[in-house]
């Protein structure tokens, strides 16, 4: 059995990656698949994912696209649907600012392809990235919209924007390397999306894992006390059992018996808004230990970069 300290890394390089290479890196975690990225893989992959219904591993690319309007009537019919997953601002009286991920976008053509609006950015993003539409497109194509025009804005601008703004049209992805007792807990936040290694698929007693199981060293037990020499007890027998339990049985069934102290990795998915919401509640005293053992630095590392957002976000003592 292997044991390593809990981590965590903001995925800032994807942000400058194309959202098809970002979308395939992420999804790979599920199934610890990296070492198949090469170039040229990652258009099978997303067709493969669009194909299987995976889609939240197309929730792992937003945009932002600034959408210039001739008629206010197009904002009250679009408001209508009642959009979901999206945001929306005015910069302008007839400029909005719109921003989701691929999934987004996509449920949004396919399920409301008559609203205008909807069918000029369908028409927008199918043309800049056919990869994503390519199994929605109407059977004429998606015809130009009269009376909208639509850029998509660089991440740049994204990040020129005010405060308010900022918080709510940019995205960040971070991965955390941690107890699946943490994960648990991240994954109660609902406006993220998130991916995260599976023990159905994953095999741990294959090469590739090193054939043995690995665990996050628990913060708790000092190392050398009773408490971590009961703690790696347990955690040595468990590897036992599953290891055993694999030679009859899938990795979904010996899964059964894993603990929470088991490593995992989790991508979380969010605007800045809601991250400014989990470090509210995940980095105060009375949060999980473990969780603020992550949550902490990672509040620091966001206040470096997005000072405006951040800078007023007090850790507690
Ligand atoms: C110290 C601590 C102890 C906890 N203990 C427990 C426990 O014992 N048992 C337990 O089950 N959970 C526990 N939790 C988890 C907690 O109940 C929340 O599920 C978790 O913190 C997610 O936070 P949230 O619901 O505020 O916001 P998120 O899910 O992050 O959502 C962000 C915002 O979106 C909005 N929102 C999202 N979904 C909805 C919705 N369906 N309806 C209305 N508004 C919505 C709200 O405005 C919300 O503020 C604990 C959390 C903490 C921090």
């Amino acid at each position: 059995m292997l044991v390593i300290p809990a981590s965590f890394q903001i995925l800032e390089e994807l942000d400058q990656q194309s959202m098809a290479v970002r979308i395939e890196a992420c999804g790979r975690l599920c199934y610890k698949s990296e070492d198949k990225i090469s170039e040229g893989s990652a258009e099978p992959f997303v067709k493969g994912i669009v194909k299987h219904g995976h889609n939240s591993v197309l929730e792992m690319a937003a945009l932002t696209l600034r959408v210039e309007i001739d008629s206010e009537s197009l904002v009250a019919q679009f408001l209508s649907i009642i959009p979901k997953y999206i945001q929306l601002d005015r910069l302008e009286k007839k400029t909005l600012l719109i921003s989701g991920t691929i999934r987004a976008f996509r449920e949004l053509a396919r399920d409301h392809g008559k609203i205008k609006l909807v069918k000029a950015m369908a028409g927008y993003l199918a043309e800049m990235s056919p990869l994503f539409f390519f199994d929605l497109a109407p059977k004429r194509g998606w015809l130009p919209q009269d009376g909208v025009r639509l850029t998509r804005l660089p991440l740049a601008e994204v990040d020129a924007l005010p405060a308010d703004l900022l918080a709510k049209h940019r995205h960040i992805a971070v991965r955390f390397i941690s107890n699946r007792a943490v994960t648990h807990e991240l994954v109660r936040h609902r406006p993220c999306s998130f991916l995260q290694e599976s023990q159905r698929y994953c095999r741990y007693a294959d090469d590739k894992f090193g054939n043995e199981i690995t665990f996050i060293k628990p913060l708790f037990f000092a190392e050398g006390s009773e408490e971590y020499r009961l703690w790696q007890r347990a955690m040595a027998e468990t590897e036992k059992i599953y290891l055993e339990l694999l030679k009859t049985s899938s990795p979904q069934a010996a899964r059964t018996v894993l603990p929470n102290s088991c490593k995992t990795e989790i991508i979380v998915f969010a605007n800045l808004l809601e991250w400014l919401h989990i470090l509210r509640l995940r980095t105060p005293k009375n949060a999980e230990p473990s969780m603020r053992e992550l949550t902490i630095p990672l509040a620091q590392a966001l206040k470096e970069r997005f000072p405006s957002v951040f800078n007023e976000f007090v850790l507690a003592e």
